[in-house]
């Protein structure tokens, strides 16, 4: 696996450190708002599982979870190939404030579609939260709430995110190299 990588984009050091800085920020605008909050997480699975656990760790308040799986980059896939919902499992969401967190924005259809079903099942606000942001047009028109990295517009994998499915267990965000990319199975 290590030997896949061609170079460490974020350390898990510093993704420690930002996931702590955006838990504080998203605890701190919610209680500003009520002092005693009440939400619904819902991480885009696959890819958020891990930066969830590591988030709401450091969230001292009261949340419930939701479950949705989006997909947008199945396998090999080093580009969007347009978000569909593949599951959900949200319970009930009406008029519950909600915290959409998502590993990478990219095309910005995931989050728009996402944010487009919340809405449409009565949440009482929709906020995000995207660990990474790439940076090119349609990722920076989509308005989100927090971000906690801006990133070049490369395919990175690792704290969650795949190429095929691997990779999610990398602790850090990586590159992988360029044969790797374009072996065929
Ligand atoms: P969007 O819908 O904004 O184009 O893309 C969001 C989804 O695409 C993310 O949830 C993620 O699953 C996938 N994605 C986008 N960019 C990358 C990337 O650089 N690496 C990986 N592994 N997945 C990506
Ligand atoms: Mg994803």
């Amino acid at each position: 696996m290590h030997a896949d990588i061609e170079r460490i984009l974020i350390s898990r050091q510093d993704i420690n450190q930002r996931v702590r800085e955006l838990a504080r920020q998203i605890v701190a605008d919610h209680t500003a708002q009520d002092a005693s909050p009440d939400l619904t997480i819902v991480p885009i699975l696959t890819g958020a599982m891990i930066f969830c656990g590591d988030l709401i760790r450091e969230m001292p308040i009261a949340m419930k979870i939701g479950l949705m799986t989006v997909s947008s980059y199945p396998g090999r896939s080093v580009s969007s190939q347009g978000a569909k919902v593949i599951q959900q499992q949200l319970a009930n969401v009406k008029d519950r404030h909600v915290l959409v967190l998502d590993d990478i924005l990219d095309s910005g259809h995931t989050m728009r579609l996402v944010a487009a079903t919340l809405r449409e099942l009565g949440a009482a606000s929709v906020r995000s939260c995207v660990l990474l942001r790439k940076n090119r047009p349609t990722a920076l028109d989509v308005a989100v709430d927090y971000v906690g990295f801006d990133i070049p517009d490369e395919f990175v994998v690792g704290y969650g995110l795949d190429y095929n499915d691997y990779y999610r267990n990398v602790p850090d965000i990586v590159t992988l190299k360029r044969s790797v990319l374009e072996a065929r199975p």
